[in-house]
């Protein structure tokens, strides 16, 4: 099988090179939620050169604040994005896209224009693990990526968690009384 693709999200629409030539930063990484329980994703950028004399890190990030509209300006040094640089994801086999949800409502669909085979992940970096919805013919397994390098690891601990949630879901949509079941594991 050839290299997976990864499925990025452009979740404010910056334009990372204005933000780049802003932030004294040499790129921009990724967008993705830092911390748990952080409802604001952040776009991440990194700076080879930080001027340390004006307490300025590693990583600055940016996000906004959606209910004032407020853009911030964060950052972190290199131990603290060690802690959350690897996110869970899905790497489904039939498209060979991976996908990972970048915030509590974001419900984003893998590639497959079948809907049997298509697999959806869901609730950002809120809960114990992200949730997912998957067709009856899905062929899916449960990674991370380190969004710093999009370098993918599969773990198989995690596999097996996930893939007991989504049973569930199956086992729910198939049983006949249930008119419409929610997509939850929690
Ligand atoms: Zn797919």
């Amino acid at each position: 099988m050839k290299k997976p693709k990864i499925k990025k999200v452009d979740w404010y629409g910056f334009n990372h090179k204005k933000a780049v030539k802003k932030l004294g930063a040499d790129r921009f990484c990724n967008e993705f939620t830092v911390r748990k329980n952080d409802g604001s994703p952040r776009a991440v950028y990194y700076s080879s050169n930080p001027n340390r004399s004006e307490g300025h890190k590693s990583y600055p990030m940016l996000h906004v604040d959606s209910f004032t509209d407020t853009l911030y300006v964060s950052a972190m040094d290199q131990e603290e994005i060690d802690e959350c640089r690897w996110y869970p994801a899905i790497h489904c086999l039939h498209c060979n896209w991976i996908i990972f949800s970048i915030h509590r409502h974001h419900f984003n669909p893998c590639k497959c224009r079948s809907k049997k085979k298509r697999v959806y992940i869901d609730g950002g970096r809120e809960y114990y693990a992200p949730r997912i919805v998957f067709g009856d013919n899905a062929n899916f397994k449960n990674c991370e990526i380190d969004m710093l390098t999009d370098e993918i690891r599969y773990s198989e601990a995690e596999n097996e968690l996930l893939g007991v949630h989504g049973e569930t879901l199956v086992a729910l949509r198939k049983d006949k009384n249930a008119k419409r079941t929610k997509c939850t594991s929690r």
